[in-house]
């Protein structure tokens, strides 16, 4: 049977644990034997990391802008324990926060559903996609314990020396006090990473805030999605038969769980943490959840949502068989496929995506999952299989 030929390579950045082990069965069993893989190959497995003084993080974050597309495989992020398990030189940052600054991007995950696994949320038919915005308010902010008696001011000092100042509040006992701060900048391209991404998926953008008690700082969250909007966006919204809605936060929280889901909920910093947790619980498993991050001029990376999965790691180092779901790493894979198929014009490679992701769905949908799964699945599944071989029956599913 002849491959599947590709242009460009993708830019793939592997990764540590047991979803380094799944990433090179993925690979293996279900894109080689179809595809004439053309890869820019990264280790950002943490030993490789630690020898080149995490070099290679940023030389992946760069080809990611050089060629466009990049698929990611998940990595430790080095804390206490790591340092002294892989004997590192230093706490490496977090890849995945090296790139996101290398790039400038907003990540946005989308639940992969099957008809046997239930929404927790009985409404929810099509997948909500949650943006967070990843740049300041409460995640980079000061503050000062209140001791007594005083005033507390916000104040901003220009350049030229001329100041702004009002007063916070005239405290007659001990209290707190919090200055956050966000950038016309990063909201801009938060907006635009939307915008993109909603244009890509061909989905409505859903946006709140509190405008309504924050005048001036949710009020310019309000403003500038409106302007990036209608001057950038609003033809090509019309031409795809998609909408931007803007409403408030405690609004937009009864629509999404009284609604059907099959929008792009773009979520300020705060409120994307506490919902995308929210979302992915009630669709049912961190294994069965994407990640993008995009940037505002359109360069795509995509991950798996879910961590190394150590604990299946040391199981498999013991030659024990394993539980661990490839569902989010495969459709990592088959969406920067897609991506690299759309933008080279091979519709082949493109169709060959869809394929591998109806063959994994199928294979859920017929019965045949991994534990995670088992424990939610409605009928409950036919076959509870091991890691590999879920994988040989995605394979056999491959039309
Ligand atoms: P984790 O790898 O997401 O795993 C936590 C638990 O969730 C697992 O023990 C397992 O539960 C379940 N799980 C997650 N993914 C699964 C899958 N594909 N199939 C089946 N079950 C799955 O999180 P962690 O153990 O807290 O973190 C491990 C390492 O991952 C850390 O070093 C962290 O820095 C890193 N991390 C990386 C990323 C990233 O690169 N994107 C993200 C998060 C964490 P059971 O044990 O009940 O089976
Ligand atoms: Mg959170």
């Amino acid at each position: 049977m002849s491959r599947i030929p590709m242009k460009t390579p993708l830019v793939e950045m592997d990764g540590d644990e047991m979803t380094r082990i799944l990433w090179a069965w993925v690979k293996t069993k279900l894109i080689e034997p179809h595809v004439e893989l053309k890869t820019e190959y990264y280790d950002l497995g943490l030993e490789h990391r630690d020898r080149t003084d995490d070099k290679v993080t940023h030389e992946a974050a760069e080809a990611t802008r050089r060629l466009g597309v990049a698929v990611k495989c998940a990595t430790i992020t080095p804390n206490e324990d790591r340092m002294s398990e892989y004997k590192l030189k230093k706490q490496w940052k977090s890849p995945n926060a090296t790139i996101r600054a290398a790039l400038d991007g907003t990540v946005f995950r989308k639940p992969i559903l099957v008809p046997n696994i239930k929404p927790g949320v009985v409404s929810w038919k099509k997948p909500i996609i949650v943006g967070r915005h990843a740049y300041g308010d409460v995640y980079k902010n000061a503050e000062i314990a209140v001791p007594g008696r005083g005033k507390g001011e916000l104040v901003f000092t220009g350049e030229d020396g001329t100041e702004k100042r009002v007063v916070i509040h005239e405290f007659c006992g001990p209290g707190i006090l919090q200055g956050i701060h966000n950038t016309e900048a990063s909201i801009r391209s938060f907006a635009r990473s939307c915008f993109t991404y909603a244009l890509d998926e061909r989905v409505d953008v859903w946006f709140a805030t509190k405008d309504t008690i924050s005048k001036t700082y949710d009020a310019s969250f309000r403003r500038i999605f409106e302007e990036v909007f209608a001057q950038e966006f609003a033809a090509r919204f019309k031409a795809a038969g998609i909408e931007y809605f803007y409403t408030l936060i405690d609004d937009v929280v009864a629509r999404v769980v009284k609604g059907e889901g099959g929008m792009l909920w773009a979520c300020k910093n705060y409120d994307g943490d506490v919902m995308s947790d929210m979302v992915a619980s009630a669709f049912g498993s961190l294994a069965m959840m994407t990640s993008v991050l995009v940037s505002p001029d359109g360069c795509f990376e995509y991950e798996a949502a879910h961590g190394t999965v150590q604990k299946h790691y040391y199981k498999y180092l013991k030659g024990e068989k394993t539980s661990s779901n490839s569902m989010a790493l495969i459709f990592a894979w088959t969406g920067a496929l897609r991506k690299r198929g759309e933008l080279d014009g091979l519709a082949d490679l493109s169709a060959f995506a869809t394929r591998l992701e109806q063959a994994s769905l199928a294979t859920i949908a017929d019965g045949v999952m991994t534990g995670d799964l088992a424990r939610l699945a409605s009928p409950p599944p036919r076959q509870v299989v091991d890691s590999e071989a879920f994988l040989d029956a995605i394979a056999e599913r491959i039309g």
